[in-house]
């Protein structure tokens, strides 16, 4: 093992970006740092970030995490990120044209709405790329950027324009110029890449009129990258994979039919379905990750809603006064008096895609207490998962045996516990709060020869709690249908 002991990662999240290494001796997170990103909000539902504050972000959170850290003993860094953002930059200056903008970020919503009235386009797009015609992915957003920002519209015509997800444009800063590049992973999150293919689709590419040579080059997600140096001390770049996926390999989901929701601000459910794309119309497919392994596919849920439902009890409804409350509080009533509550809050994902749906609590009498409310929101949460879980198996068999789980909400027993006796099987918390990051530091130990192969790894899977189901219950699946005929009339 050539004496050396830590992989670092870079996770480069939507409000954060934190940058930590993982200490192979001890199996443990160490020297996490972190830094608040700026938001920018120019029209009501459109998001923008600086690209150029989030590199000098990550930079000086990587001079605090290697601080007393020698590089000797560093195998290299990996880099998992916020996915589909996109960053439009001069080639030569490496200044960016624009703000990026945001995955969550609407203002390309009408266009996609109009794209989607023709069904063949969108089965089209379905069939090539796994994913739906929504606002979302990147495609749009560089649609509109050189519809829109000039300066963009100008590089490409003079040849200088990159365009990229964020982890690109990061590589691209780090090294200089050196390396422009992504990885599968996050290349299947734009609507211009093709699953059978493995690359850029050509077609894709021309329907959304986007240069396919100012698109980085796609790379597996253990290749090496480069060289680069942070305060003098020469570092490895190797190991990159989005967010979403990093968290499923970070979990350890590495056989087919392993799969992982992750409970945050939303909510994701990933599925490993194999070597080979699934497609199903209420999920997405996306590659989980291509190494020198192969390729593995996965299919993703992504509920918009559900540590946010938390936030809003707590700084709207004022039900609550801190995230752990929604807990005690749901836990002095017995049950929720008959409310249900369905988690539309910016509208429903997977697996309705009812985008302008808005949230609602039904079933309200006199005698509803907000205890009855707190309860429903958590049955709703994981009901919301249980149907993302229903057509995840009637697409692909789905291992049974456990979900994994990971994020802030993880620490909420009943909602774990709801979801388990949902479910009818047990829910496994992740004994690493930083599955995300962690899928990063394997991906990077893959990379540098810390692990010998993905099978190696699978060992290191280590659990918190496991909830299993309580004594099956006929009302609870009857409640369950219940909420689902709710949905359906939104
Ligand atoms: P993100 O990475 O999306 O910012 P995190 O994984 O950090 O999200 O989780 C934060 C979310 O988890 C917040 O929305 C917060 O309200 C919620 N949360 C934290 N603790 C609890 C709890 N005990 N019960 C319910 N929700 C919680």
């Amino acid at each position: 093992m050539d004496g050396k002991r830590y992989i670092l990662a870079i996770d480069l999240g939507t409000t954060s970006v934190r940058t930590l290494a993982y200490d192979l001796q001890t199996n443990e997170i160490i020297n996490i740092a972190q830094k608040k990103i700026s938001q920018f909000y120019p029209h009501p539902g459109w998001v923008e970030q600086d690209a150029v504050e989030i590199v000098t972000a990550i930079i000086s959170c990587l001079e605090r995490t290697i601080s007393n850290l020698s590089a000797d003993l560093i195998y290299g860094v990996g880099i998992t990120n916020q996915r589909e953002t996109i960053v439009a930059w001069d080639k030569k200056t490496g200044k960016p044209f624009h703000r990026a903008i945001v995955w969550q970020c609407r203002r390309t919503f009408d266009y996609c709405e109009q794209l989607k009235k023709d069904k063949r386009t969108a089965d089209m797009i379905h069939r090539r790329t796994g994913l739906l015609v929504d606002s979302y992915f990147s495609a749009t957003k560089m649609a509109w950027l050189l519809k829109n920002s000039e300066r963009t519209a100008k590089a490409r015509a003079a040849g200088r324009l990159c365009f990229g997800t964020l982890d690109s444009y990061l590589i691209y800063c780090l090294t200089g110029g050196a390396a422009f590049v992504t990885d599968h992973s996050n290349a299947s999150r734009t609507l211009l890449y093709n699953l059978k293919l493995q690359d850029w689709d050509p077609e894709l590419c021309k329907f959304f009129d986007i240069p396919m040579e100012s698109l980085p080059r796609i790379i597996n997600c253990d290749e090496y990258i480069a060289e680069f140096k942070i305060k003098g001390k020469n570092l490895r770049l190797g190991g990159l994979i989005g967010d979403q996926q990093s968290s499923l390999f970070g979990q350890n989901c590495v056989r087919a039919g392993d799969f992982k929701t992750t409970y945050g601000t939303g909510a994701f459910m990933l599925a490993n379905i194999g070597n080979a794309p699934v497609l199903n119309k209420q999920l997405l497919t996306t590659v989980a990750w291509k190494t020198s392994e192969g390729i593995v596919y996965a299919l993703e849920g992504n509920m918009y809603s559900a540590g946010s439902c938390i936030n809003w009890l707590q700084d709207h409804l004022r039900l609550i006064s801190n995230p752990s409350e929604s807990e005690s509080l749901a836990g002095s009533v017995v049950d929720t008096g008959g409310v249900f509550f369905v988690p539309a809050l910016s509208g429903l994902g997977a697996p309705f895609w009812k985008g302008n749906a808005r949230a609602t609590f039904s079933g309200i009498t006199l005698s509803t207490t907000s205890a009855h409310l707190v309860r429903a929101v958590l049955r709703g949460i994981t009901y919301n998962t249980r149907a993302v879980f229903d057509y995840m198996r009637s697409s692909f068999p789905i291992n049974e045996r456990e979900m994994r789980v990971d994020g802030g909400m993880t620490a909420n027993s009943l909602l774990m516990q709801f979801q388990s006796d949902i479910m009818h099987f047990p829910v496994n918390v992740s004994a690493v709060t930083e599955s995300t990051a962690l899928g990063a530091c394997y991906m990077a130990g893959l990379c540098f020869g810390a692990f010998k192969n993905i099978e190696s790894i699978s060992k290191l899977y280590k659990s918190k709690k496991i909830y299993k189901p309580t004594a099956h219950d006929t009302k609870r699946e009857s409640n369950y249908e219940e909420w689902l005929r709710i949905v359906e009339r939104l």
